[in-house]
């Protein structure tokens, strides 16, 4: 079989991995130039670090299976994190359940309430009979108080913005499954897993294999069409790195891209294009600052305080060694905007000229003389907005159109979003494309 894959990130190269293991031609075109999509790196100080700030928890389980199929397990190590949190003009430590217990900007009686709640939401195994709820509601009816309006609430607006009351409750099921299989105890602290050089070590990997393999990864080469004859698409139409048009006829294939772009690319029945159109998704805007110290003690830092104009501040380095960046300390300044929010469209300094002023909130004696360097990434598809009975109407992987496959975040259920479930669903989609081949594609009969 000849597979076009549109899209190197993740669910891409993950596919075209498993789909060239067995013998199969693949042909991968990326938009970008550079492989990796959301979780892609930039070289700094000598050496790559992600666009968007990025970390494993201890059951993302098949992305250290697929590292293992890549020889490239023992690259995987996992820190200790510190986790602060900024609420009423103060930073709190929230690294530990005790810490938590702690937490004086909530009167006592709620932080055992928050601490109990999350256990509890903990020790629910089936998520779908939370799923015809939003977390917003969940939330205030069964914690609400001091617990909610200092603590998840503003969590949920930062992350989510105008769509905050409309996130499907198993995606606060989910986040809490997560961080709970990654702390250890009451006084155990959060391990958080990260590749030695970065998630460039398995994107790296990925495509020698691949290529070894007589596959093929073309970058800066977005695909403009997916030409169909006779209702089967039969070739893929794109633009080439230095502008020639290039038309490849394939037997099948797999797009990645997001759900919003995927109808531009070929036209679809009204009610699959609606499946994809219905999911928004929220921009990231990553602001990257190279320090010559660092700004505070902690790896990641909520904020809980809406008059910040960022929602969280990660600082690479008070996890990882700042030696593998020349000594520097790194800072993201992170916020996830819908696209037409004024902020997506800020410049780099403009930005900057507004977010400084608050870095002295986390640290007093902070001073601009700090930043060495500045860095800048906007993403357009960071974050799907998944609402409730998500299940009922999640695109399915097998498009309307016999023989094309969609692998995007928004398929990811009832997860949140993240590297582990993009490789995931690239080797599954892999697995389906070679059972409908073997089935003689039974399955658009
Ligand atoms: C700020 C931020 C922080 C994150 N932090 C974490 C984290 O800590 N841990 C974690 O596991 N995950 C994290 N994630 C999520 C993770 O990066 C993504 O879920 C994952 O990388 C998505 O992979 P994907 O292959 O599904 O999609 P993508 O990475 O979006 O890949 C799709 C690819 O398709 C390409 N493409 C689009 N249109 C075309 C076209 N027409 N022609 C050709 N190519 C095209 C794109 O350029 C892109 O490379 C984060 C994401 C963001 C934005």
């Amino acid at each position: 079989m000849k597979i076009g894959i549109i899209g190197a990130g993740a669910a891409g190269l993950a596919a075209a991995f498993d789909l060239s293991a067995k013998g199969h031609k693949v042909v991968v075109y990326e938009s970008a130039p550079f492989i990796g999509g959301q979780a892609s790196t930039i070289p700094v100080g000598g050496s790559p670090l992600e666009r968007g700030y990025h970390h494993l928890f201890t059951n993302d389980k098949a992305i250290l299976d697929l590292m293992a199929d890549l020889g490239v397990e023992e690259a995987m190590k996992w820190y200790p994190s510190r986790v602060g949190t900024y609420t009423s003009g103060k930073v709190y430590k929230t690294t530990t359940a005790l810490d938590l217990l702690r937490f004086g900007a909530i009167p006592f009686l709620d932080r055992i309430k928050l601490g109990l709640f999350a256990l509890k939401v903990g020790r629910i195994k089936d998520w779908r009979g939370l799923e015809d709820q939003t977390a917003d509601y969940w939330l205030r009816e069964r914690l609400g108080g001091k617990a909610y309006e200092k603590v998840w609430a503003p969590l949920l607006k930062g992350k989510f913005g105008d769509f905050y009351d409309q996130i499907g409750m198993p995606w606060f099921w989910s986040k809490i499954q997560t961080r709970f299989a990654s702390r250890q105890g009451i006084r155990g602290r959060e391990m958080l897993g990260y590749p030695d050089g970065s998630f460039d070590t398995i994107f790296s990997k990925l495509k020698k294999v691949i290529e070894s393999r007589d596959g093929e990864i073309h970058i800066s080469t977005p695909v403009v069409k997916i030409e169909v004859v006779d209702g089967v698409p039969k070739a893929l139409l794109a633009r080439g790195a230095d502008g020639q048009h290039i038309r490849e006829e394939f037997d099948t294939i797999l797009s990645t891209v997001p759900s919003f772009s995927f109808p531009d690319l070929v036209d679809l029945p009204d009610d699959y294009k609606k499946r994809l159109t219905d999911v928004h998704y929220l921009a990231a805007v990553v602001v990257v600052l190279e320090l010559d110290r660092p700004l505070t003690d902690f790896y990641w830092m909520n904020i809980a305080d809406p008059d910040v104009p960022f929602l969280g501040l990660i600082e690479h380095t008070n996890m990882l060694p700042k030696e593998w960046y020349s000594g520097k300390n790194i800072l993201y300044l992170t916020n996830y905007l819908d696209r037409t929010d004024p902020l997506y469209k800020m410049s780099k300094d403009d930005l900057l000229e507004l977010y400084l002023p608050h870095l002295s909130k986390f640290n007093t004696e902070f001073d601009r003389s700090w930043i060495t360097k500045v860095h800048y990434n906007a993403l357009s598809a960071a974050q799907p907005i998944i609402g409730t009975n998500y299940s009922k109407v999640i695109a399915n992987h097998r498009t309307p159109l016999k023989k094309l496959y969609l692998a995007n975040t928004t398929q990811i259920y009832p997860e949140d979003r993240g590297t582990n479930y993009s490789f995931k669903m690239g080797r599954e989609l892999a697995a389906t494309i070679l059972y409908d081949e073997k089935d003689n594609w039974q399955n658009w009969k």
